[in-house]
């Protein structure tokens, strides 16, 4: 924390209070799609911006060699932190100011309040907010390379449909869904990580090439991790999941998965496709078809060549 200029990071909104709890992504996101006005703003200025983004891309030749870099960059300032931390506090003295570091919250309101008392409202306030807690993980660090271009937002299908307010925080969007979640926590934003496609849009524009689908599936597996742990029974989904992983662990049983499946879809399948699932399964097939199994697999075409 320095003194003297500007004042702490602003905290998200919060989210909206809803029967005395924050909405979560899925009840929020069906507000804004309720919302027709705000849909049809949303298509306009983001494709506005996509186009752009892209023409002013499309101007440079060398726009990969430079996210590259930008992301060297960002890598390198994470890894040495500490000292640049310390070069920061240095350049401040220099200037004439004070430099007053604090372990937590309670502690960086304290001085705040200290310094204004005695010097007025003129502070520069550094929070870390839980990013230590997020550089120590070695797949969602990448998220603290955000330079908040807002590049991903415009091209997130998500996004363009729901707007920023969906996401209840100051970080909507992609880069949102990610980060919210790893600073609040899974308890309070665990649904953000599943606000995506996974379609890899935002990956690809990123300019420091944060892999955002990446750390969305690496974020759902702690979501589904925490969901096992805190369950005495398994749920239908868990449970379907736990007998796949299993079958899939092994060639015999996965071959023989296919010969019982590959009869038992006889009443179901048509042109080979599989267009409604029986009970428990058919939740599945409630939005998209899945395809049949085939009469020779891969694996019987290769035995018999
Ligand atoms: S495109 Fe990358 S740098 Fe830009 S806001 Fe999204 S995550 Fe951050």
């Amino acid at each position: 924390m320095t003194s003297p200029a500007s004042p702490p990071e602003r905290r998200a909104p919060a989210g909206d209070a809803h029967r005395g709890r924050p909405r979560t992504f899925p009840e929020a996101a069906r507000l804004a799609l309720a919302d027709t006005q705000l849909r049809r703003n949303l298509g306009h200025a983001t494709a506005t911006i996509r186009r752009r983004r892209g023409e002013a891309v499309g101007e440079l030749p060398d726009w990969e060699e430079l996210r590259e870099a930008g992301r060297a960059i960002k890598e390198r300032v994470l890894r040495h932190l500490d000292t640049y931390l310390e070069q920061l506090e240095a350049s401040v003295e220099r200037a004439g100011g004070v430099v007053h570091w604090a372990r937590d919250a309670a502690e960086c309101n304290r001085i705040v309040a200290d310094v204004v008392k005695a010097h007025g409202q003129t502070e520069v306030v550094k929070v870390n907010n839980g990013r230590s807690r997020v550089l120590a993980d070695p797949v969602g660090r990448q998220t603290l390379n955000c330079i908040r271009c807002s590049a991903c937002l415009n091209v997130c299908p998500v996004y363009e449909r729901t707007g920023g307010h969906a996401y209840g925080s100051v970080y909507p969007g992609p880069i949102g869904a990610i980060l919210t979640p790893q600073l609040e926590g899974l308890d309070r934003a665990g649904t953000l990580p599943y606000a995506s496609s996974l379609c890899g849009a935002c990956y690809e524009v990123c300019p420091v090439k944060i892999d955002i689908p990446e750390v969305l599936v690496h974020l759902r597996g702690q979501v589904v991790g925490h969901k096992r742990a805190a369950r005495r029974v398994p749920d239908p989904e868990a449970a379907t999941m736990e007998a796949l992983a299993w079958v899939f662990a092994d060639r015999r049983r996965y071959e023989l998965a296919q010969k019982l499946a590959r009869v038992g879809q006889l009443p179901l399948a048509r042109s080979g496709r599989v267009r409604r699932l029986p009970a428990a399964l058919a939740g599945w097939t409630e939005m998209r078809d899945a395809p049949a199994i085939p009469a020779q697999t891969f694996r019987d075409w290769w035995r018999r060549r």
